[in-house]
């Protein structure tokens, strides 16, 4: 009898631990997976200009947490972790897709402008992102000709040869591909460049410099010479 009590006991104490573990707050990446579901992550958008005409030539998409209380929480607290746990996939998809519910329209009506996602190492390293990019854009007024995404240069690619074949695909179905916060990075350019990539995007760090540092200032001048002479487009990060 004893032993049926305390053994009954023990099975409730262990159910009422796992359910207190799981609502507990403090597991962040369960925080991540609940705050997906509720559709928390929200995109923002950060104009590019075209710095001779002034006029507006598309827009990056950067991710916001919204939380419940409506209080904002900047990338660098969550990317880290829904990277690390594999989340980051399923929060771009869902990016996109929600960037075509709510600006579809606006962009679809205007061939010429662009619009830009920033894209995890890892979601190169992955065919299969070539099939869900396909099928978001498909059914929205956004054309692939319209899309640009953007691959860090900040992190070593895992995978040189995967990527580049991933980046060749996503390229034929018209999508550009952009190298982001070039200059930051350890792998070299020259190396980067071997991805066969559209557009180059010079780090903000070396244009908030240009005017006080003659080292930024050549090295931005470099840079653009190197992206007109290879064919590839520029984009200046933080010149608001
Ligand atoms: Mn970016």
């Amino acid at each position: 009898w004893l032993g049926l009590i305390s053994a009954g006991a023990i099975a409730i104490i262990l159910a009422f631990v796992v359910i207190t573990i799981r609502r507990t707050p403090g597991n962040p990446v369960a925080d991540i997976e609940r705050a997906l579901a509720a559709g928390e992550f929200v995109p923002y958008y950060q104009p590019i200009v075209d710095i001779r005409s002034g006029q507006l030539r598309g827009a990056e998409v950067l991710v916001r947490w919204r939380k419940e209380d409506g209080s904002l929480v900047l990338p660098g607290a969550f990317i880290p972790l829904a990277e690390s746990s594999g989340l980051i996939r399923e929060m771009t998809r869902d990016l996109m897709r929600r960037v075509c519910v709510e600006a579809g329209s606006v962009i679809g009506c205007r061939p010429a402008m662009k619009i830009s996602f920033n894209f995890a190492g890892q979601l190169f390293g992955d065919e299969s992102i070539v099939k869900d990019v396909r099928k978001i854009f498909s059914g929205s007024p956004i054309k692939l000709s319209q899309v640009v995404l953007e691959l860090t240069e900040r992190e070593p690619i895992e995978n040189f040869t995967e990527t580049r074949q991933v980046i060749a695909a996503l390229q034929g179905l018209g999508v550009r591909i952009a190298i982001d916060d070039v200059g930051t990075g350890h792998s070299g350019l020259s190396y980067m460049l071997k991805l066969g990539v559209d557009i180059i995007k010079i780090d903000k760090m070396f244009v908030d410099a240009i005017g006080t540092d003659r080292n930024s200032t050549t090295i931005v001048e470099t840079l653009v010479d190197l992206a007109h002479n290879m064919r590839m487009d520029v984009v200046a990060e933080g010149v608001e």
